[in-house]
């Protein structure tokens, strides 16, 4: 399905400002250029739920979440930013592996089973685009992603 990817993220993020209980603010610098991408709306929405819920949820009170959509070449880049606890420098690649969590006893503490984002890689992957981390402990984490877009949807000329 084509949709316009400022707009189905936006409804998405309105989704958890309404139902967030923490006093996070979410700050977003989205485009109003579209940009067509051919995405499974469903799986997408998994993906974004899945980054979004753990910003929140390895967040303080009081931090900001912020969210962008740039594009470079072909490609829109995603980013999803929190105020949160970080990763370990050295783990900040392993976030995206089958079970892995980046403090067991925290973990096991906020709920979850740790294949979120290795399902978020493999939707990502399979759409074409690529999905990194970068953190520091103590600071915030900062999860982006690709994805090949358009600057309209497929088959509309004029
Ligand atoms: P699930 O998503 O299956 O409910 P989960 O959130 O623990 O469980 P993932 O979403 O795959 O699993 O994240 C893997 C691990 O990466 C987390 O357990 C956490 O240690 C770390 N992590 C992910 N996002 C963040 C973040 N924004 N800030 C700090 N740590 C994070
Ligand atoms: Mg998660």
């Amino acid at each position: 399905e084509w949709v316009e990817f400022n707009h189905f993220f936006n409804s998405i993020i309105e989704r958890f400002e309404f139902s967030k209980s923490q006093k996070v603010e979410f700050k977003r610098l989205l485009s109003t250029t579209d940009m067509f991408v051919e995405i499974d709306t469903d799986k997408m929405t998994q993906v974004i739920d899945n980054i979004i819920s753990n910003a929140l949820k390895y967040s303080p009170d009081g931090g900001d979440v912020r969210f962008g959509v740039t594009t470079s070449g072909t490609f829109i880049k995603v980013m999803v930013s929190d105020d949160g606890m970080g990763i370990p420098k050295a783990n900040v690649n392993r976030i995206f592996e089958r079970f892995y969590r980046a403090d067991r006893a925290r973990s096991r503490a906020m709920g979850g089973t740790g294949l979120g984002l290795a399902i978020a890689r493999e939707m990502i992957v399979a759409h074409g685009g690529e999905i990194w981390a970068e953190s520091e402990e103590g600071k915030g984490t900062t999860i982006f992603f690709t994805l090949p877009f358009e600057q309209q949807e497929d088959g509309e000329w004029d």
